[in-house]
């Protein structure tokens, strides 16, 4: 009898952990079940009727890796365009470079610096703390008080709805200090956004004969999985145990549609750092195409809030209590049998998109060894908690 694999997600996590698999483990039949109507997760891009944009339905999603082998990966499936994605700020209103770079610090403080005299005069502002223990120390470690305040803890506060002291400083090391005019957002060697948007991606990747896709469907904790012989999880881990042990704090994302025409804002993504604005950030989607020309325009103004019942989780907060509580639930999940929990929501992370293939990409291979050797299969992709 062929073997017979679930999984539960259509995002990247599922879909490319699908696609490999149905490479790796010849005969294998793979139901994939996805709860929303569309595949892709909240990489799904779009077309907009009114305007005929392309639009990242779920919010900005640019592709951008170090990795050779995610980028080479991807596009054999899809064209990437080479995409130098930049971002503008808006703070007491004046409109900055974002990441903090040299024409950020001469702005901002009114200067002319060198490299070298922008390096001292913000050194001179830092604190040090022997090891950054949350985003705030790790901020006024890096770029002092003043620029601290100005783009990150307004933004921060309505981003993630707590102080930034609660919250992990790995989130900032996500971004860039430079003391050069290099404004691309990422310092990855690879960047683009797909010719045609993320959904086409995903659709190849689980268009195969054994890969059995159902929109619309939903996974009730505590079903009866027995038919197969293995399942992945690539929804939230406290909802496959029906939040037993409490709920993992995840942000939300609202979106408010802007239609205009010519140009609204000039840019992809316009930051507004001040606390009193009470939203983040405006995406303007037909500048992540620049190939393409619109007259008319769409954008997505963004609000943040804390994730009820109902809503659709994005970013994990992973505040201390959450960290705590994950390791509980993971204790859980050691205990399931062939179970495995993957991707940004299965293993309550703040991933990219690269992030996510990557690890799909790698937990198929070892998945499928263990598979052959009828050795124990790993409950997660990463040992971290
Ligand atoms: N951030 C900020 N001000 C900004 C941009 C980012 O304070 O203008 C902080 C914020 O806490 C955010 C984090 O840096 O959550 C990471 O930013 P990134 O642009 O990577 O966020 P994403 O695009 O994933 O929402």
């Amino acid at each position: 009898m062929s073997s017979r694999f679930l999984i539960v997600g259509a995002g990247f996590s599922g879909a490319v952990l699908a696609h490999r698999l149905a490479e790796l483990i010849p005969g294998c039949m793979i139901n994939v079940w996805e709860e929303k109507p569309h595949i892709a997760g909240n990489c799904f891009t779009e077309r907009d009727e009114r305007t005929g944009v392309m639009v990242h339905k779920y919010g900005p999603h640019i592709f951008n890796t170090d990795n050779k082998e995610i980028w080479d990966f991807v596009n054999r499936f899809i064209q990437l365009r080479p995409f130098a994605h930049k971002v503008k700020a808006t703070y007491n209103g004046v409109v900055y470079t974002l990441p903090v770079t040299l024409h950020t610090i001469n702005q901002f403080f009114g200067k002319a610096f060198s490299p070298a005299e922008a390096k001292e005069f913000v050194r001179s502002k830092t604190s040090t703390f022997a090891n950054p223990a949350n985003f705030e120390e790790q901020a006024l470690s890096m770029i002092g008080p003043e620029l601290y305040k100005a783009f990150f803890y307004g933004y921060t506060k309505k981003q993630w709805g707590c102080e930034p002291t609660e919250l992990p400083a790995t989130n900032l090391k996500r971004l860039p200090l430079r003391f050069n005019y290099n404004d691309v957002y990422y310092a990855h060697e690879h960047i683009g956004i797909p010719e045609e948007g993320y959904t086409p991606l995903v659709h190849q990747l689980l268009n195969r004969n054994n890969i059995e896709l159902s929109l619309n469907k939903k996974f009730t904790p505590g079903e009866d999985l027995t038919a197969y012989d293995h399942v992945f999880f690539t929804g939230p881990i406290d909802y496959f145990f029906n939040y037993k042990l409490g709920r993992l704090s995840y942000r939300t994302i609202t979106f408010e549609t802007i239609y205009s025409e010519g140009d609204y804002q000039g840019t992809a993504v316009m930051n507004y750092c001040d606390p009193e604005i009470p939203y983040t950030r405006i995406t303007e989607h037909k500048h992540f195409t620049p190939w393409e020309k619109h007259e008319s325009t769409i954008c997505f103004k963004e609000f943040s809030k804390e994730t009820a019942e109902h809503d659709i989780p994005f970013y994990p907060k992973r505040l201390a209590a959450d960290k705590q509580l994950l390791k509980n639930y993971r204790a859980e999940a050691l205990k399931q049998k062939n179970v495995s929990f993957l991707g940004r929501l299965g293993t309550y992370r703040y991933m990219d998109m690269h992030h996510v293939i990557g690890e799909s990409l790698k937990f198929a291979e070892t998945f499928a060894a263990c598979f052959e050797n009828k050795t124990t299969k790993p409950a997660f992709p990463n040992t971290e908690e």
